[in-house]
């Protein structure tokens, strides 16, 4: 589980940074609003915690822009004073959740868990976007309510790229996660899956609008264009 710290104090940065590595995430730290925004999108992180006064850009317009990107990683607000209009601006713009400060460990913790937990079971396993519904349980594949014959590896694709919560996957990520570790597959033949996806399930296959392309980086799917 990988968690992006977003705090411009050192002091509570490292704090936070060391009793969640203890705890057995993976801790990345952005200590300015514009590093924050950039890493919450392009990173592959599992949650954000976010403090809403920060140098540049502050915690809402963040959480605005991320959302607005297509990422759903679940966000909880680090928050100064136990302000309701804070709080209700900040859940407005998609945060997940809030804890203000000065918090304790154990209900940071707590809170990590409780939102991890939420989001997981929220995830259900089939994917509707633009005129397509995908069964992934069943591995079957409609658009416009008629059956689309997806290929094994080309539903594993979707899945994997769909599970990314709208956060960019390498070719790398996306060649490990389908077809293994210590797999000799060229890039290549993951273009061609890609494209054979857009072609069965993208409205306008040449303009694809959910299954985007991060040039030379990789693959990113977001269910609303
Ligand atoms: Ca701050």
């Amino acid at each position: 589980m990988r968690i992006l710290v977003v705090e411009d104090e050192p002091a509570i940065a490292l704090g936070l940074k060391n009793d969640l590595q203890l705890e057995g995430y993976d801790v990345e730290v952005a200590s300015d609003g514009e590093a924050a925004s950039k890493r919450a999108v392009e990173g592959a992180f599992d949650l954000i915690l976010l403090d809403i006064m920060l140098p540049k850009k502050d915690g809402f317009t963040i959480c605005r822009e991320v959302r607005r990107a297509g990422v759903k990683t679940p966000v909880i607000l680090l928050t100064a004073r136990a302000q309701e209009t804070e709080k209700v601006l900040g859940l407005e713009l998609g945060a997940d959740d809030y804890v203000t400060k000065p918090f304790s460990p154990l209900e940071l913790r707590a809170r990590i868990k409780a939102v991890l937990q939420r989001t997981a079971e929220e995830r259900k396993p089939v994917l509707r976007f633009a005129e397509a519904e995908i069964d992934f349980e069943r591995g079957t594949a409609r658009s416009n309510g008629v059956l689309v014959e997806l290929t094994p590896l080309e539903m594993k694709v979707l899945e994997s790229l769909w599970r990314a919560n709208g956060r960019l996957l390498s070719r790398d990520q996306l060649l490990n996660a389908v077809w293994g570790h210590g797999v000799a597959i060229t890039d290549r033949v993951i273009d061609n899956h890609i494209m054979n996806l857009r072609r069965k399930l993208e409205p306008a296959p040449a303009e694809p609008r959910f299954i985007l392309s991060v040039r030379g980086l990789g693959y990113r799917f977001v269910t609303e264009s």
